[in-house]
């Protein structure tokens, strides 16, 4: 995309280094570094502790969806044979190969934030920063040893994210994993009990399921997935059930974690280089997991999911005086103001919708509305009807409003509910026992004589891609009657979405 016109850069005042200090080289800060340094030509220091790209390309999205594609590959074998194919039981894996070429593709789309940096002018910064509690002035703790080093500038931008939790009331949880340490898993665990009910618990869960891996997941109510629509909650929770997954339901919580096999550190300890991530799996890994009941489970590995935290310990935010919320993330207005003039954030760190391309989108356009032209100096980002998809098995894709929420919004009277549950025609030819266990439903919510669409929640194979054009249809204010009015293409599932009666 070309910028738009710009007037000429504008002169940094000699008390500051730059016109923008960005904290975090994630989807986020770079996002955001890169609209101020290539759109307006802003003089911008991006500042990173980590791999370049964060979570989303280093231990989240991208290495998630390439493991997800190998799980359906693995799943699309299985169902092979209902198609004629003589796929042989127990089809193995090398999954320390798979690994090596995930790696690899990590590092490829890390190195690519490094090249746009370079070739927009973002001056790069390796180290650790922190506010020195001085008006507009960042102290970086330099990565290479160098020393400090301090920076000034007009508009201060933490796009620092957030890291997975382990519990703190569980003794010696360190010695399972979280979401990152579940990216350097060379050898597939046997068992493994998944700790949450949220998006990474399920997408995990689903992911190892489907690869051999004997599952337990352990959730405190009756579904997972309790944010979402119930239709979404009820027929996924039962889909894990019916696909093996072995569902541990209103779960008190585990007391304590033992390792069986002879661990290289003390109970309840963690090796320095693991800290963050948790012990290393290895082939021979055992664990015994004793719940508060007194029930006990040997497992191979505990993968904590159970939610994630912002990374703001190392800002020392009250020396600025930045607000933080209950939760500890940074506080914000529409417009992503802190509560100190000149300093924003964006992204996970202020735990709205933890989304990539939510920090993306708030990114550029908090640069369009500091370095922009007039007409957007009120840029900000819509925060309603943002499409999102669980990456589960089989997908889930929702927008905007569950049920509950509507009647809550607009009244039970004022709604039209229309829903659907079928199988898809993937699995006509597959033994009617069979075919009931892979359901695909939809929901759509309407609101008022109009009946706008308000909430939209689909799930089953291959919803993951049809979200996205949905979500365009919503975010123009589409009706029932618009939808009704496009043509259906036969034969997919999709077409449900234009026939629902
Ligand atoms: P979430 O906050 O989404 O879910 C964690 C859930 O775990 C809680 O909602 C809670 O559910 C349960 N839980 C919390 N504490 C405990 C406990 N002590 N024992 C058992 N269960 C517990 O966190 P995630 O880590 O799954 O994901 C973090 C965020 O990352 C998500 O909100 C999402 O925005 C983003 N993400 C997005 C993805 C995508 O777009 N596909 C993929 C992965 C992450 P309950 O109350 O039901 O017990």
């Amino acid at each position: 995309m070309a910028p738009p016109p710009t007037s000429a850069p504008k002169p940094t005042p000699p008390s500051y280094t730059h016109d923008y200090i960005v904290i975090g080289g994630g989807s986020g800060g770079s996002s955001a570094a890169r609209r101020a340094s290539s759109w307006y030509h802003s003089k911008t220091v991006l500042i990173e502790n980590g791999p370049s790209g964060g979570c989303c390309v280093n231990v989240g999205c991208v290495p998630k969806r390439i493991t997800f594609n190998a799980a359906l590959i693995r799943e699309m074998l299985n169902h092979g044979k209902n198609y004629g194919y003589d796929i042989p039981d127990g089809i193995s894996m090398d999954f320390k190969h798979f690994k090596s070429l995930r790696d690899k593709a990590v590092e490829r789309n890390s190195k690519a934030y490094d090249r746009n940096w370079e070739r927009e002018g973002i001056e790069v910064v390796r180290g650790t920063a922190r506010f020195t509690g001085r008006e507009k002035e960042v102290e970086v703790v330099m990565e290479d040893g160098s020393g400090r080093r301090l920076f000034r500038a007009r508009h201060i931008l933490i796009a620092t994210g957030g890291y997975p939790v382990m519990p703190s009331d569980v003794l010696a949880a360190k010695h399972g994993i979280t979401s990152d340490g579940f990216f350097d898993i060379e050898v597939l665990p046997r068992t493994i009990a998944v700790v949450g009910a949220g998006y990474i618990a399920v997408e995990m869960a689903g992911i190892l399921n489907a690869l051999g891996v004997v599952v337990h997941m352990f959730i405190r109510g009756k579904t997972f997935l309790r944010k979402f629509d119930p239709m979404v909650q009820d027929t996924l929770t039962k889909r894990y059930e019916d696909i093996g997954v072995i569902i541990h339901k209103d779960f008190a919580g585990f007391e304590k974690v033992e390792r069986l096999d002879t661990p290289e550190m003390e109970e309840g300890g963690v090796s320095a280089k693991h800290e963050s991530r948790g012990t290393p799996p290895s082939p021979s890994k055992r664990l015994r997991l004793k719940a508060k009941n007194g029930e006990t489970f040997d497992v191979d590995e505990i993968l904590w999911a159970i939610g994630r935290v912002p990374e703001v310990k190392d800002l020392d935010l009250v020396s600025i005086g930045v607000k933080t919320t209950k939760t500890g993330h940074i506080a914000v207005d529409e417009f992503q103001n802190t509560s100190v003039n000149g300093i924003y954030a964006i992204g996970d760190v202020t735990g709205q919708y933890e989304l990539t391309p939510v920090a993306i989108a708030a990114g550029r356009k908090l640069g369009n509305r500091l370095f922009g032209p007039p007409e957007l100096k009120s840029d900000k980002l819509e925060y309603a009807n943002i499409p999102t998809v669980v990456f589960s098995h089989p997908p889930v894709g929702t927008i905007g409003l569950t049920e509950p929420e509507a009647e809550e919004k607009y009244g039970k009277e004022k709604l039209k509910v229309y829903h659907t549950k079928f199988p898809a025609m993937f699995y006509d030819v597959f033994s009617a026992e069979d075919k009931v266990k892979h359901p695909t439903e939809f929901k759509i919510i309407c609101a008022g004589p109009e009946e706008k669409v308000v909430g939209l929640h689909i799930l089953g194979d291959g919803v993951d891609e049809m979200l996205q054009g949905l979500g365009v249809a919503m975010k123009m204010g589409a009706t029932k009657k618009d939808f009704d009015s496009c043509v259906a293409i036969h034969p997919t599932s999709a077409e449900e979405i234009v026939t629902m009666k």
